[in-house]
């Protein structure tokens, strides 16, 4: 999507190489009409794709997918990044490890909010090396939901995720593919 595409390389900030600052537009400050541009480029890939729910992950999913929900019309759940070990049956539970902070979160969505009926769009801000996904996908499957696919922000194509989902015959549709970047340059696939 030219729109992204231009605004990354006009104010995103390329740090210690592989980790991509865009937090004047998309995780930090939020320009909500790139949003919407964002969100209709979703809704017409996956158009009669038959998405009744959008599936995020605490924190920085939670402001695209609304957005981009309003598009499709139908409610977001978000992954929660849980501290308390939650020993009630009434979650479903991923360890996902963090590219940004380090180390390991406990995520988990209420039973209440998944379940087999449903057909998902799971969106994210970025995906560079998959976990974040891939604990999306295994919600998925532990609530026995269905996945239309994915739609992301901004995926980094030199890191692996993007080849590792599409291999699990996941459609993944990011809107910015970034084919290598360093200090002062963004080349775009
Ligand atoms: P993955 O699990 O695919 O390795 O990383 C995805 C998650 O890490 C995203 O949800 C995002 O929050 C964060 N992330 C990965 N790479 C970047 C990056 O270059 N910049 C920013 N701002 N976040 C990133």
């Amino acid at each position: 999507m030219r729109e992204l595409e231009e605004r990354i390389r006009r104010d995103g900030i390329v740090e210690n190489g592989d980790v991509l600052k865009v937090d004047s537009f998309l995780n930090h400050q939020m320009d909500v009409e790139l949003f919407a541009a964002m969100g209709r480029e979703w809704a017409r890939l996956f158009a009669g794709e038959g998405v009744n729910k959008i599936l995020t992950i605490e924190a920085s999913g939670i402001g695209i997918a609304c957005i981009a929900a309003q598009q499709f019309g139908v409610p977001v759940v978000f992954a929660k990044k849980s501290r308390t070990k939650n020993i009630a049956g009434d979650v479903y539970r991923v360890q996902v490890p963090s590219f940004t902070h380090g180390g390991m979160s406990d995520v988990i969505v209420s039973k209440r909010f998944l379940g087999p009926g449903d057909r998902l769009l799971l969106i994210d801000d970025f995906l560079a090396n998959g976990a974040a996904l891939e604990g999306l996908l295994d919600l998925a499957e532990q609530a026995g939901a269905a996945v239309a696919g994915a739609g992301i922000a901004v995926e980094k194509a030199f890191q692996p995720g993007g080849a590792r989902i599409r291999a699990r015959g996941v459609r993944v549709e990011s809107l910015a593919r970034i084919k290598s970047m360093g200090s002062g340059h963004i080349e775009f696939c």
